[in-house]
């Protein structure tokens, strides 16, 4: 028992001692909720087992990705001891009338074994009450418990009002670019709309739709995802000039970024448009029947030929949609 225990001080000094050179590199990784911190150095393991957990929760493979020129983006933007929190994006091709849809993604490393929670999940949920609060601060702990908990009992009630406010000033009122349609264009649910101010070149300010979480979802930023505390999360993408936040914290009417034709993570924009799109929890859901600014969406016959009524008014492509705020009924 004696020497055992001797070898294990040894072992576990030498490993100490053996440990000295690379320690410093975990100590120098910044902290959660930093914001607009430099993207961290991934490591190869972690990518890989975080493209694998998207690709398999995408219910695609590898090949049938590469066969349409799609990718697995990982974007590790917090790194803490063996914890990582990240962003994870599948691309599409350039022109493709689809978007890239994403995960946030948790991750720890246990014997140089990944374990990875993507977001909406259980594993998820688990890894995140356990991670470190360096990691996952408390507040942003607290908006993906109250996010999941809302989500669930708006799903049950079925409710229409999402709380939720268009993208841009209450009062103004913006064009319905295309009515609602797929995040990836035909494919069900049609959980998505394109907006902008004017036809044509015009670029407008794209403002948060509720107060949240705000997360950088693509490499080269235009993209942006917020997890509502009230269980639904909306997206933003073709942004210009836009804020690359990391779990930041945002209140409804902030500032995210330009209207605009970019298409960082693949697609394609006809002309200048946020493309905005709703979740519950964390899958999409079709916007007809679900009041947002005080309009609640139809579908038309086709992707992109619905709009929204109010009262007995009925704006469709091309209409102009008037924001009545968060709380209109
Ligand atoms: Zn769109």
């Amino acid at each position: 028992m004696r020497l055992r225990g001797r070898f294990r001080i040894a072992a576990a000094m030498s490993a100490l001692i053996l440990s000295v050179p690379i320690g410093p590199a975990s100590a120098a990784d910044p902290g959660a909720g930093t914001g607009q911190g430099s993207a961290v150095q991934p490591q190869r393991g972690l990518e890989a087992a975080v493209a694998a957990a998207v690709v398999g929760r995408s219910g695609t493979t590898a090949a049938a990705l590469s066969a349409r020129q799609q990718q697995t983006q990982v974007n590790v933007q917090r790194r803490n001891g063996p914890w990582a929190f990240g962003t994870s994006v599948i691309t599409v091709a350039k022109g493709d009338h689809t978007a890239p849809e994403g995960w946030l993604f948790i991750a720890k490393e246990v014997n140089g074994e990944w374990t990875i929670g993507l977001e909406g999940s259980q594993p998820f949920a688990d890894l995140v009450a356990q991670s470190p609060d360096a990691l996952v601060g408390q507040a942003e702990k607290q908006t993906f418990v109250n996010h999941a908990r809302n989500a669930a009992k708006s799903a049950e009630s079925a409710m229409a009002p999402t709380g939720l406010s268009l993208p841009y000033p209450v009062g103004d009122s913006w064009a319905i670019i295309g009515g609602p349609h797929g995040w990836s264009g035909q494919p069900r649910p049609w959980s998505s709309i394109d907006l902008n101010k004017t036809f044509g070149s015009g670029a407008y300010q794209v403002l948060a739709a509720q107060s949240g979480r705000a997360y950088d979802m693509c490499r080269n930023g235009g993209h942006i995802r917020i997890v509502h505390d009230n269980g639904w999360t909306t997206e933003y993408y073709h942004l210009a000039r836009e804020l690359r936040p990391n779990g930041t914290p945002v209140r409804m009417g902030d500032y995210l970024g330009m209207t605009s034709t970019r298409i960082p993570c693949g697609g394609s924009a006809g002309s200048n448009h946020v493309h905005f799109g709703l979740k519950q929890g964390g899958s999409f859901v079709p916007l007809a029947g679900k009041t947002i600014g005080g309009w609640t969406y139809f579908e038309g016959s086709r992707a992109y030929s619905g709009g929204a009524r109010r009262g007995g008014t009925t704006v469709g492509v091309r209409g102009m949609l008037r924001n009545f705020g968060p709380n209109a009924q």
